[in-house]
């Protein structure tokens, strides 16, 4: 199976989701906890789900809620990488407070491209961390050896 098929903005918010509770939290997602997190019914969280798992991005385990793939962890951390160069962006620039740059960049993350984060990332000298101090993926294209360049 390709890995191009296309991520709609809520199926985004999920990963995000789960990789925020998965990976940084080493909590688990239930379909209970996300659809209280989204304000939708879990029927709604179950389809997600379960197009998710088509796209092989999550594994449902029985009584442990969903789980990340391989795949899944790196479609989360492009998305995390735009969210949190944008939180740098809305803070450092624009003074946002951080709780509003998440707020917006939660708005704006999934339809940025890559070319115009790593831009943003270039003039921003490739920062480490967002506002709230959680580590910024590099994009090897970017912050790598090729990309670090001054
Ligand atoms: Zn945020
Ligand atoms: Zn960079």
């Amino acid at each position: 199976m390709g890995t191009k098929s296309k991520l709609t903005a809520s199926e985004a918010g999920y990963l995000k989701l789960i990789y925020r509770v998965q990976e940084e939290e080493s909590g688990k997602v239930g379909t209970t906890a996300a659809a209280r997190a989204f304000g939708v019914r879990p029927a709604t969280v179950a389809e997600v789900l379960r197009n998710l798992a088509r796209k092989n991005l999550v594994r449902r385990r029985p009584y442990r809620g969903v789980e990340l793939t391989p795949q899944g962890v790196a479609e989360a951390r492009k998305l995390l990488r735009k969210h949190r160069i944008l939180e740098v962006l809305f803070v450092g620039l624009l003074g946002l407070s951080p709780e509003s740059a998440c707020e917006e960049a939660s708005k704006l993350d999934y339809y940025v491209s890559e070319e115009l984060i790593n831009a943003i990332c270039r003039s921003s000298n490739h920062p480490k961390t967002c506002p709230c101090e959680k580590v910024i993926f590099e994009d090897p294209a970017c912050c790598g050896a090729g990309g670090k360049k001054k």
